[in-house]
């Protein structure tokens, strides 16, 4: 894997490109590529041409930073001042924000270069980024698959070089689990380290903005711009920087390896995790068995809980405030009724039923309430874990990419999908995905490591020996910008 981050800044501070030249590589690229892969929905080319120019100004006074004058996307769900900002939804359309979301203000402040926002399933809700209003992604590494979702326009914007990095947003696995199927990293930071502040709101209390990177060091880079207390979200907190050196040392490290993970996981994910977990071993890694007995309970906790609060996040959109407001309406609530009716498409209208259904009076002790004990029940049983071992190895998702239209008739094979990624949402802790070899058929596996609360620099630590040692390594895709 290549860094393509610090590679491109030493270019640009050696004065051997500029970053308008960079720019205009990427834009050269994603015109001829973005009709074949759908990664991007919006192009700001026009922005990132006068952000570039700032940025050859910062590098020629000798003030770049690590991410100044490089080119990068953004989740269609972040908000970006004046410029479109969807959520890849009929409900949104034509909505322009009057502010920047804060992850988005702080790469602005090392002078990064927005080349556009990218596809995703309608606000963040699926596992195939196909939901989109814009149609689905496809995944470059086998164009008849999908990108995985829900941050899936990234993740192939990334694999198929059209951007340096992306930004993505994890509620349930949406930075691991694309970057899983399109052989990329995705970094998902402890709830809180990263500033939730213009990230337009599906489940608040599992919401992450995470890098979706070539690299584990770039990933580290990305996230160290990002993270930090922010005094517009009330849940943001300060984690500690990312280790300044990334040396690949694994001695002594403990790795701990709960079964549940593994129950019933088909062989060729199994088999990949494992050869990496041996790789780690060999160089002096303790293996640690350890056991999460609810870890499977966290799946339906997962979807009861983001359900509530989307139905709660999503009540905002009456037609009114923001985007699309439906015609032919004789009062003001058949004019919400048919906004909503029009505006959502039919997965966020199945989850806001659920929500408000477990929600409801009637409902409420029996699915919300449950759910939330259960939620503490499976944080205290990774705490105990995490007791034993600094880390925990897992599969990041039980299959490779699905086929494009998978999803459509088989929902509940979808939603099963995620049970390797929801819990660390349900807990609020960081977790890593990596490339770790690939299926029969040349599809990309992930491995998951995952860590305790605030170990965000320790996942990226322990995630830099499998670069190093090559574990990570897939053929580049051709027709991006070459580094
Ligand atoms: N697949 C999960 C869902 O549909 C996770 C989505 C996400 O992380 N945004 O809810």
């Amino acid at each position: 894997m290549k860094d393509v981050i610090s590679t491109l800044s030493k270019k640009l501070q050696n004065k051997e490109l500029s970053s308008v030249e960079l720019t205009k590589a990427y834009i050269s690229v994603i015109e001829k590529q973005n009709g074949a892969i759908n990664a991007y929905v919006n192009t700001t080319f026009d922005t990132a041409l006068k952000q570039a120019e700032y940025a050859d100004k910062l590098i020629k006074e000798g003030n770049a930073m690590p991410l100044t004058g490089i080119p990068m996307t953004l989740k269609d769900n972040i908000a970006t001042d004046g410029l479109l900002t969807t959520c890849c939804s009929k409900i949104l359309r034509g909505f322009k924000p009057y502010y920047d979301a804060t992850a988005y203000k702080k790469l602005k402040e090392q002078g990064a270069v927005l080349l556009g926002k990218t596809n995703m399933d309608e606000f963040a809700m699926g596992s195939t980024s196909e939901t989109s209003v814009y149609g689905a992604p496809k995944n470059p590494r086998n164009l008849s698959r999908v990108t995985g979702g829900s941050s899936g326009g990234g993740a192939a914007a990334v694999c198929a070089n059209l951007a340096a990095y992306a930004l993505g947003s994890d509620t349930g696995g949406s930075v691991r689990q694309p970057a899983a199927f399109c052989g990329v990293v995705g970094f998902k930071p402890t709830y809180g380290a990263v500033s939730r502040y213009g990230l337009i709101a599906y489940g608040s209390s599992l919401d992450q903005i995470g890098p979706i990177t070539h690299s584990v060091s770039d990933a580290a880079v990305v996230y160290d711009a990002i993270r930090g207390i922010d005094k517009m979200d009330m849940t943001s907190c300060e984690t500690p920087s990312s280790p300044t050196k990334l040396d690949g040392q694994v001695k002594g490290l403990k790795i701990g390896i709960a079964k549940e993970f593994f129950e019933g996981l088909n062989p060729e994910i199994s088999s990949a995790v494992n050869c990496a977990v041996s790789a780690y071993q060999k160089a002096g890694a303790e293996i640690i068995e350890v056991s999460i007995p609810d870890l499977k309970t966290a799946l339906p906790v997962y979807y009861i809980i983001a359900c509530a609060e989307a139905s709660s996040n999503l009540g905002r959109y009456d037609g009114i405030r923001y985007g699309y407001r439906a015609e032919n309406y004789s009062s003001v609530d058949e004019m919400i009724i048919k906004t909503r009716t029009e505006g959502f498409g039919k997965e966020v209208q199945k989850r806001i039923m659920l929500g408000t259904y477990v929600l409801s009076s009637g409902y409420f002790d029996a699915y919300y309430k449950k759910a939330c004990i259960l939620r503490e029940r499976i944080k205290g049983e990774f705490k105990k874990a995490f007791e034993k071992c600094d880390l925990l190895f897992a599969p990041t998702a039980p299959n490779t990419a699905f086929k494009l239209g998978f999803s459509g008739g088989n929902a509940i094979e979808t939603y099963l999908s995620d049970v390797s990624t929801v819990p660390v949402n349900v807990c609020g802790l960081p977790a890593i995905s990596i490339p770790c070899g690939t299926d029969k058929k040349g599809l990309p596996i992930g491995l998951q490591i995952i860590g305790g609360k605030f170990a965000d620099g320790k996942v990226l630590f322990a995630a830099y020996f499998a670069e190093k040692e090559g574990l990570c390594t897939l053929p580049e895709i051709e027709g991006g910008v070459k580094i």
